[in-house]
């Protein structure tokens, strides 16, 4: 858990002013939950999105592998997390494959 307050009914978030775009949150995400965006006004042009909130499992292996403290999920006994399935599986694997962005 970090130092921000967790949003209400929010499996992760993200404090966008630490990310600095690295890509490993989303390298290691195993259900395509984060994706990168475009991000124009960010010091590498890009940005870490919660893509499919939804479909977040709550293995904090992106919180873990975040070197910047910049994203944070949600304790089980305050959300009701999804559980790991195959669409949210190949969507991951999809969203590696292209360049961590969610294929359009
Ligand atoms: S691992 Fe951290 S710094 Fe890197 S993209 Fe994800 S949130 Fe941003
Ligand atoms: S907690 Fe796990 S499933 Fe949820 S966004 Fe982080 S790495 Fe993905």
């Amino acid at each position: 858990m970090g130092l921000l307050k967790a949003p209400e009914n929010t499996p992760v978030w993200v404090d966008e002013s630490r990310c600095k775009a690295c890509d490993l949150c989303v390298s290691v995400c195993p259900t395509g939950t984060l994706a990168m965006r475009q991000a124009p006004d960010s010091t590498l042009g890009a940005m870490v999105s919660v893509v499919h909130p939804e479909d977040c499992i709550g293995c904090k292996d992106c919180e873990l592998a975040c070197p910047d403290f910049a994203i944070y999920v949600a304790e089980r006994s305050e959300y009701k997390f999804a559980k790991l399935n195959d669409a949210a599986k190949a969507r991951a694997e999809a969203i590696k494959a292209n360049g961590f962005r969610l294929p359009s």
